[in-house]
């Protein structure tokens, strides 16, 4: 089969990603062969190919977002960014498996979907239906899934104000969750296309600074210098959640400026198989408008270089024939 391979972790500029030729991988116990019809391209793709994250492995295939058929089944599963858990430390009994100290990643312990076949474990896939497009499941399951944890985690109340800085792949999807419950969204973006998808969506505004005081607000953009301006455009007792998996440096911030009148600054890490089910329902049940930019699979890199550029429109997803 083919496989994309984070060769040697470094800028997109300097081809950090190789295509080769490698054998199907073998299901071990409890584990399901999958093939894949579509995956999502994702920034912690990127970051993993340019070593922001240390590889936990060599030459391995990132993919996170793969849509696929169990082979000799035939099912339709989605394989995410939860690998698995151990399911007996105290995090993983209190129903906290996402801060489980053992857990593994797909496209980072393992290989992932830029690849033909992937493994993954059987308990941890979520079951899809057949008839959409791949490329238009693809997508929720991290863009989807993380920005619906991170929108449980900004504490939105109902009918409040919510600012999303960043406006890519998990932003447009949970902008729409968020506006499908009453919220007023503000969208942040340098990027005039992710304005004017913001506005399509929905959004009240799309600009550099959202226009009121915000009650909630998503940090998507992988930019700590973002963290004090978006604390400071929180009303009192706002929460800003962060997105990402990595963050660039946060400047010190002022207690006054940026805390004080109980303004709250958290992250988000990963997300449970809860999360992943929850949001699959709600979002298969009511389909979100998914835009997507379509990229042949021997164009991953491609991607992944126009998505450091903010030159990809909604998510970018590798379509296999
Ligand atoms: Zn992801
Ligand atoms: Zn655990």
């Amino acid at each position: 089969m083919r496989a994309w391979v984070v060769d040697r972790p470094g800028p997109m500029a300097s081809r950090p990603l190789a295509l080769v030729e490698r054998e199907v991988p073998e299901p071990g116990p409890g584990e399901v062969l999958v093939r894949v019809e579509a995956c999502g391209v994702c920034r912690t793709d990127l970051h993993l190919a340019e070593g922001d994250l240390r590889p936990r492995r060599p030459r391995t295939t990132p993919g996170h977002q793969a849509v696929g058929r169990v082979e000799g089944t035939g099912e339709r599963v989605g394989v995410a960014w939860l690998r698995s858990t151990c399911g007996r430390c105290r995090y993983c009994v209190r129903g906290m498996e996402n801060l489980c100290p053992h857990s593994t990643y797909t496209g980072w312990d393992a290989d992932g979907g830029f690849a033909e076949y992937l493994v993954a474990p059987a308990d941890y896939v979520y079951p899809l239906p057949g008839e959409p497009p791949a490329e238009r499941l693809a997508p929720l399951l991290c863009a989807g899934i993380i920005g619906y944890r991170a929108l449980a985690r900004c504490d939105l109340p109902p009918g409040g104000r919510l600012g999303i800085y960043g406006f890519g792949a998990s932003a447009h999807l949970t902008a729409q969750a968020a506006i499908a419950q009453g919220a007023t969204v503000h969208a942040v973006s340098r990027s005039a296309d992710s304005r004017r998808l913001a506005l399509e969506l929905g959004a009240a505004s799309a600009g550099d600074r959202p226009p009121e005081p915000l009650d909630s607000a998503i940090l998507f953009a992988p930019v700590g210098t973002l963290v004090p301006p978006a604390l400071e455009a929180l009303d009192r007792g706002g929460t800003l959640a962060v997105a990402g998996i990595h963050l660039t440096d946060i400047p010190a911030l002022d207690y006054d400026r940026h805390l004080f009148q109980e303004r709250t600054l958290r992250s988000v890490t990963a997300n449970t198989r809860a999360d992943g089910r929850a949001y699959l329902e709600l979002a298969l049940a009511h389909p979100p408008r998914v835009t997507t930019t379509a990229y042949p699979f021997e164009e991953a890199d491609r991607a992944l270089a126009d998505l450091a550029a903010d030159r990809v429109n909604g998510a970018a997803v590798l379509v296999l024939s």
